[in-house]
């Protein structure tokens, strides 16, 4: 039975969805004002495999994952470039989706903007006025978090100001000295986007986007919450304080954090400087394979130094996986199958559950895998491997990869055998008509076709050339 941390008890605890069907997962997206760095990218690595995992059990996830399109940081960023807040957060977000197809980070069922919601923010603030949990000043609405005798129950923060109602903050980011009531609705600035509402024209606070986008889309009570560690406190704190207020019902059954990704000890933040991001490594020659790889190496309860010396050896580490996978369906082997080779596949296949139930050990998963491909390599140098083992180990490789979503490409190349010159020319030649035709749906989808089969295409203005990867 899959066991995961729960941050609210301080304990690892059996998970199965509320309803025993549909397992209800929430994650903070991204502040759509810049590119993710890698350390934002592992965080969504993390919700990523939780879901793929989810759904290796059994279980339908309905995951939804907010697009943070307006705070202090995405409007100063529109302001600084002179264009509209929509146009500004709109080329990021593509951003944002391109790095999660990059990182084979599988699609959430829902994306909800902020900027769609703000009916149901401002529903949601008349809720807890009404309510006596909230009040107003000068056109600012604040949550009273001395009306909710659970505030600080997910991160321990009991403030000595508690129910201090004059004390009135503005900032969504505070630090724990700083706790007090907090806004749920900002009055607007001159030339900052606003709304009308009932407390004059303003914006939402961060913290109640969460809660309304999450609420809309997946009921009052959700099965998981994630994040980073860094939104325990204020962001998840006031999430709970505002939902629970409002229902009365407990918002989050399990709160699912993930450390940082750190440089030499600090954490990697725009603010400092010191990060990276993914395209950066790209540029620098480093295969989204090995980028994913490294993010998964280590459990996500714990800090990852990132290093460039790490990332080369996850290159190499997927060099090897990669071999493995490409010359395997190519190998003459008798018919048949070997009693060795099986049960080292189904020895594999019990550990591999055993270590993902284990609050999601991924490196542990890892392990499993690499040890049976080293297993089996023996197997195979000694002359031992058969026809039928090889089907039960590419098998095998196709479920882990359901899961950790490294070898997809490969495995899929591994499948449709090796593409032949000839046919990748007619393809390209096609992709070009299609391109000619303005039929971009189709040149896409040939450029996909392609990856899959491992083939690399570069546009240059003498025309298309291809490699393989
Ligand atoms: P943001 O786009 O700033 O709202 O952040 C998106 C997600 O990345 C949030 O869950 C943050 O907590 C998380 N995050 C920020 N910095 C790091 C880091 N260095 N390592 C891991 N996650 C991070
Ligand atoms: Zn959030």
């Amino acid at each position: 039975m899959l066991e995961l941390y729960n941050t609210a008890t301080r304990q690892q605890q059996p998970f199965e969805p509320a309803d025993g069907n549909i397992a209800r997962v929430y994650s903070c997206g991204p502040t759509v004002y810049d590119f993710p760095h890698i350390g934002n990218l592992r965080t969504f690595v993390l919700s990523d495999i939780l879901c793929r995992y989810l759904a290796f059990k059994g279980w339908d996830v309905h995951h939804v994952m907010n697009i943070t399109d307006v705070d202090d940081k995405t409007i100063s960023g529109a302001l600084t470039q002179g264009v509209s807040l929509s146009e500004y957060t709109q080329q990021y977000t593509e951003y944002f989706f391109e790095d999660l197809e990059t990182l084979n980070i599988q699609p959430a069922w829902q994306y909800p903007c902020a900027t769609d919601h703000i009916e149901q923010m401002q529903a949601l603030v008349q809720t807890l006025l009404d309510n006596g949990h909230a009040y107003e000043v000068e056109g600012n609405v604040y949550f009273d978090i001395s009306s909710f005798s659970d505030y600080g129950k997910l991160s321990g923060i009991q403030p000595d100001e508690l129910g201090d109602s004059d004390f009135s903050r503005l900032d969504d980011e505070y630090d724990r000295e700083e706790a007090g009531d907090f806004v749920l609705w900002k009055a607007a600035k001159p030339d900052e986007p606003s709304w009308d509402s009932p407390w004059g024209s303003g914006r939402p606070g961060w913290h109640i986007e969460c809660s309304v986008m999450s609420m809309e889309y997946l009921g009052p009570t959700l099965d998981i919450h994630t994040g980073a560690v860094d939104l325990i406190f204020p962001h998840h704190e006031n999430e709970i304080a505002q939902s629970e207020a409002a229902t009365g019902q407990q918002f989050v059954r399990f709160w699912v954090h993930g450390e940082h990704l750190i440089v030499e000890g600090e954490k990697m933040s725009k603010s400092l400087g010191n990060f990276y991001t993914l395209r950066d490594l790209l540029k620098e020659g480093y295969s989204p394979q090995a980028i994913r790889h490294q993010l998964l190496t280590a459990h996500y309860r714990q800090q990852l130094n990132f290093t460039l010396e790490g990332l080369e050896q996850s290159e190499r580490a997927m060099q090897r996986l990669n071999t493995f996978i490409e010359r395997l369906p190519k190998l003459p082997l008798p018919e048949g199958s070997s009693e060795e080779a099986i049960q080292l596949i189904e020895e594999a296949r019990s550990n591999f559950k055993q270590v993902l139930d284990d609050d999601l050990n991924v490196p542990g998963a890892l392990g499993v895998v690499f040890e049976l491909i080293k297993d089996i390599n023996m197997l195979i140098d000694a002359g031992e491997l058969r026809d039928q083992d090889r089907t039960a180990m590419l098998n095998f490789l196709e479920q882990a990869d359901s899961v950790l979503g490294l070898m997809t490409e490969p495995l899929e190349a591994a499948k449709t055998g090796p593409a032949a010159d000839e046919e990748i020319e007619a393809l390209i030649a096609e992709r070009e008509q299609a391109r000619a035709d303005k039929d971009f749906a189709r040149a896409d989808e040939i450029r996909d076709q392609l990856a899959a089969k491992g083939i690399i295409l570069e546009d240059t203005p003498q025309g298309t050339i291809w490699r393989r990867k």
